[in-house]
């Protein structure tokens, strides 16, 4: 299915790997103007040259969404490159582990700024153009944290929340000029961030780390991890221009395990 999204420009934060990286390879293959975000020029500079080696047009642009300039940094290069955002994908890497009474008010407060923040800002500046022009399309990533918080992911389990919040409500306010807002909730799926995450889940309960993934596949009805590559798709079709009357909703995709009626 061609995704309708040949002469738009879009954004996708957190682009270096992983999911976001997946994602960026689906909207090149579209031939999408692509601008890919992520914080060392290194990793922003190897997925962009990735991207080209397949045709992509691609810019790159070096930001830490979760420092104070970071948001505001992205939309001057975008703006510069292409004076317009049409497609905004949201997404950093996750914040760190943590019991709900383990964290001190700047662990709280630097949680906020990579995942709240980052998102308020890009969106309160790239969404006003897309209804000018009555076309766009938002899609923030959380977590089935959304769903089911995670043992020891209390910050990503409380700050997903109030990001999932945050975008229902905009969803509702942008809906009549024809910007969508929606979020993808990915289970567990198999990137650097979940190993990082058995590693730290092995550190702090010194369960073997295969037993480690073992319980997440068990956790997941369809017994695998998924891959970035089918998270992607959900992002790919939500941007798509298919998709204008999905709006205001959080898709799950993982493989069943949020298990809820709804
Ligand atoms: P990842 O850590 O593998 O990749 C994150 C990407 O974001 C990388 O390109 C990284 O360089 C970039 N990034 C990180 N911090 C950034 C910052 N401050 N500014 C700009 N870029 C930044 O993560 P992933 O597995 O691809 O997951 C993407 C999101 O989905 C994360 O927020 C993660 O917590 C969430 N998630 C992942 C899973 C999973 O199982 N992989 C499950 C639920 C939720």
């Amino acid at each position: 299915m061609e995704l309708g999204l040949g002469d738009k420009v879009v954004v996708v934060c957190g682009a270096s790997r992983g999911i976001g990286f997946a994602a960026a390879e689906l909207f090149a293959a579209e031939g999408a103007e692509l601008v890919i975000v992520s914080r060392s020029a290194s990793s922003v500079n190897a997925a962009a040259d990735a991207l080209r080696a397949r045709g992509a047009s691609v810019h790159g642009i070096v930001a830490d969404l979760a420092a104070a300039d970071g948001p505001a940094h992205v939309v001057d290069g975008v703006m510069r490159l292409h004076g317009r955002a049409d497609v905004l994908v949201t997404n950093t890497g996750g914040p760190v582990t943590g019991s709900a009474l383990g964290h001190d008010w700047s662990a709280w407060q630097a949680a906020s700024e990579l995942l709240l923040r980052s998102a308020v800002e890009l969106t309160r500046a790239f969404v006003p153009g897309m209804q000018a022009r009555r076309w766009g399309r938002v899609i923030g990533i959380t977590s089935i944290a959304v769903k089911k918080p995670v043992p020891s992911l209390v910050l990503s389990n409380s700050l997903r929340a109030a990001v999932t919040g945050y975008f229902r409500t905009l969803a509702d306010e942008v809906a009549p000029d024809g910007v969508t807002v929606n979020t993808v909730l990915p289970g567990y799926t198999a990137t650097e961030r979940l190993d990082e995450l058995a590693t730290a889940t092995t550190q702090r309960t010194g369960v073997a780390r295969e037993a480690v993934f073992d319980r997440w596949r068990a956790e997941t009805p369809v017994a695998r991890l998924g891959t970035p590559q089918e998270v992607a798709a959900a992002i790919a079709f939500l941007a798509s221009a298919h998709a204008g009357f999905i709006t205001g909703q959080a898709l799950c995709v993982d493989g069943g395990a949020s298990r809820t009626l709804l």
